[in-house]
């Protein structure tokens, strides 16, 4: 083979590896140099996991990776849901009795016990329905700060817990294009910093140092193609096909979707796209220091005012399908 065709064929493999998403990636650092322990081999060291998002069902977009940390090496993990679920829709053909919120709860409370995981639910304000009336990040931030602090409440759980890894949304898109996953992110952000800080007190606890930070990335080929996916770096690619227990830690993920029967739909949707799952894409971020790899940097609040938090990622498009707005498909389809 000649030396341009050579390259011309690296060319393509680079390309197909960027628009597919598909490739296996070697770990870097957040500057950019190689990790010498990638997120499984940090996992089998006996890393403690604190998984954060706003919403009930969102631990699948991880869930293969919690799963290897609590069920394949039996370490502990802590999961962090900042709001009930009240905003979304209810797929059961009964109704949601008492009310969407308390249904979600249960069902979130079943999936942790599945995963083995310590569940802390909050009650902040959940945007309701349709994805086109959804609050500007800066919106949903002043509600939640109505009701707590939530960098404060954070940090209370990661000096609670004391994570070794703490795994979130990624700020800029948040999977799916949801604010309440790019605030809940950015949140994380300046949480882990305040946690970190022994001159700042927070009932009583000890501070601590979160050894390590991960942003999720979207990098579904098909949603790259259309600018509806987070920007990455990827540092890190994770096979989601490794062994949790007696099957593929994949599959332990799609079983335990099954318990949010009242999003079935979109639990059927996950199903049906159960290949977006095979690979996950992460982003070890610093959260202490700019990394030359971002082109993009998340904007920590404590280098804003907090109340302001409008991004082109933030205010642009929110239309894309988060999971909650997606079609019909029948009931009890992802529900056992
Ligand atoms: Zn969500």
């Amino acid at each position: 083979m000649t030396r341009a065709r050579q390259a011309s064929l690296c060319c393509f493999v680079m390309l197909a590896c960027a628009l597919l998403g598909a490739c296996a990636i070697q770990a870097v650092r957040p500057d950019g140099s190689p990790e010498p322990v990638p997120v499984d081999a940090y996992l089998r060291s006996g890393a403690r996991t604190l998984w954060v998002a706003p919403h009930p069902d969102d631990e699948l977009f991880a869930g293969a990776l919690l799963a290897r940390a609590s069920i394949h090496y039996g370490l502990p993990l802590r999961m962090l849901v900042l709001t009930r679920g009240g905003g979304g829709e209810c797929g059961l053909g009964r109704g949601c009795s008492p009310d969407l919120a308390a249904v979600r709860t249960g069902e979130m409370r079943r999936a942790a016990d599945l995963y083995r995981a310590e569940l802390q639910q909050e009650d902040l304000f959940n945007a309701p329905l349709p994805v086109e009336s959804f609050p500007s990040p800066e919106e949903i931030l002043a509600r939640w700060r109505s009701q707590t602090d939530p960098v404060r409440l954070i940090a209370s759980a990661i000096r609670r817990f004391r994570p070794d890894l703490l795994l979130t949304f990624d700020p800029h898109w948040g999977a799916t294009g949801h604010p309440e996953h790019q605030l809940t992110a950015r949140l994380c952000v300046e949480a882990v910093r305040l946690a970190a800080d022994p001159k700042t007190e927070i009932e009583g606890l000890p501070a601590h140092r979160t050894g390590r930070i991960y942003f999720l990335q979207n990098r579904y080929w098909l949603l790259a193609l259309v600018g509806r996916a987070d920007p990455g770096p990827v540092t890190e690619t994770w096979d989601a096909r490794l062994p949790c227990g007696e099957q593929s830690c994949l599959d332990f993920m799609l079983r335990a979707t099954r318990y949010h029967r009242s999003q079935h739909r979109d639990m059927a949707r996950v199903h049906a796209h159960r290949s977006a799952f095979e690979t996950l894409h992460l982003r070890q971020v610093d959260p202490f220091e700019p990394s030359p790899l971002d082109t993009s940097p998340p904007d920590p609040l404590s280098q804003r005012e907090r109340g302001d938090l409008a991004t082109p990622e933030a205010e642009g498009d929110l239309a894309a399908p988060e999971a909650e707005t997606d079609s019909a498909a029948p009931e009890g389809e992802a529900g056992d």
